[in-house]
């Protein structure tokens, strides 16, 4: 790939500081490269902060390469744990699933084997074992199979970004948003403009902006296509958190999300979304769901609910890496970017700064959205 002739070290703008920013920015400053994070928000606030943040490969398996991206994905977490130091923003404990319906059952059994085949850690246990030795507080069948992937994990997003941010040395321009980016003669980025009237001046732009993204792209004169898919995410209050891990039960998952608080979200009450129901009705379906699954949860209570949208490219896989058609601009656009994140910003990183373009995001770069 041809780079641009700028000088070292690049000034680099990344337009949006959730999950996926945060990591790009991060291994960014790592190498060297003059940092903005620019956020028309706070940092994490965003869809970052309103998803079930699950990390997993497992739900992946339907296009080899994608999984194959996720499995990077998991790799990638427990790397910045080590390095970042784990705390509160990392919980590898694992993922448990049953469900009620023979043919989801047979499904799910299917990819259980599909992924031990392919070496991904799985296993098997009936919900008397699972109630015995992981999770005693749960309401399942004793007799039901219920498949554990030990591997998989789930990381509190707010917390994740908070950390890097801190560590990432970086101009920080919070609370405003990009209303322009301006080019040069040779179609390469220049300036980015910011609500407040500020320009700077920039080598790189990063387009990490989430639900945001396709509004960046169109300042370039892009057309990003994205879906229209929202999700409902609850959060409840409880005396003690009863479940350890991600556990999807049947029409419910669930995950702890502090000591005293729990989130939950459903595929199924997605479907509703936008067919007029309330939210507030259908966080209330979820938290029902929730007690029966957990009767431990009996005396909890709903504390925060929001409708957030998915960041998804219109062929529903990620948009990263560099835009050919308009030198120094980026994209890092991604479902899944909580599990993502992190071998993006290591991806991306490595193609700003030594235009490797990386194999495994062959099938997911942004060319295949011509402009
Ligand atoms: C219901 C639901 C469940 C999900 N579950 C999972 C899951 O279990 N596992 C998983 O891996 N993924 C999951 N996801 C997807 C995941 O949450 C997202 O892919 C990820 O959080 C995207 O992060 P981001 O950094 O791209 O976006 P965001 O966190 O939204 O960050 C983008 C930032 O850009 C800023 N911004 C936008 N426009 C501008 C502008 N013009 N100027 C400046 N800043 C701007 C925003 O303020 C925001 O802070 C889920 C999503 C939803 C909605």
């Amino acid at each position: 790939m041809t780079k641009r002739p700028v000088q070292r070290p690049y000034r680099v703008a990344v337009i949006g500081v959730g999950v996926i920013g945060a990591c790009v920015g991060w291994h960014l400053s790592r190498q060297g490269a003059q940092m903005t994070l620019i956020d028309a928000g706070h940092p994490g606030e965003g869809v970052t902060d309103w998803s079930f943040s699950w990390v997993n490969a497992s739900n992946k398996t339907a296009r080899r390469s994608y999984f194959d991206l996720n499995s990077a994905g998991l790799a990638a977490y427990h790397d910045l744990a080590t390095t970042i130091g784990p705390d509160a923003w990392w919980h590898p404990s694992g993922h448990l699933r049953w469900t009620d319906d023979p043919a989801a059952q047979a499904d799910l059994m299917k990819t259980a084997g599909l992924l031990a085949g392919l070496g991904y850690r799985v296993e098997v246990h009936t919900g008397a074992e699972v109630r015995r030795r992981l999770e005693p507080a749960l309401t399942m069948p004793d007799e039901v199979a219920a498949v554990f992937y030990p591997d998989e994990a789930w990381v509190h997003g707010r917390h994740l970004v908070s950390r890097l941010a801190g560590r990432t040395v970086a101009e920080h321009r919070f609370g405003t948003a990009v209303s322009a980016i301006d080019t040069g003669s040779d179609g390469g980025v220049r300036t980015v403009t910011l609500s407040d009237g500020t320009r700077l001046d920039v080598d790189i732009i990063v387009n990490a902006a989430g639900p945001g993204a396709a509004r960046i792209a169109a300042l370039l004169g892009r057309h990003l296509p994205m879906r229209h898919e929202p999700g409902l995410v609850t959060r409840i209050t409880c005396a003690r958190t009863p479940i350890h891990r991600v556990v999807h039960a049947p029409h419910l998952a669930l995950r702890p999300d502090g000591d005293t608080t729990m989130v939950l979200h459903s595929n199924e009450v997605d479907a509703h979304i936008d067919t007029g129901e309330d939210p507030a009705a259908l966080a209330r379906r979820l938290h029902e769901s929730a007690r029966n699954v957990v009767p431990d949860l009996a005396g909890s209570s709903i504390t925060e609910s929001r409708v957030a949208e998915r960041p998804i490219p219109a062929d529903g896989y990620p948009s990263v890496g560099a835009v050919p058609s308009v030198p120094g601009y980026y994209e890092a656009v991604s479902h899944s970017g909580i599990t993502l994140g992190p071998i993006i910003g290591r991806l991306l990183t490595t193609e700003i700064l030594n235009g490797e373009r990386a194999g495994s995001l062959a099938d997911f770069r942004p060319e295949r959205f011509p402009v």
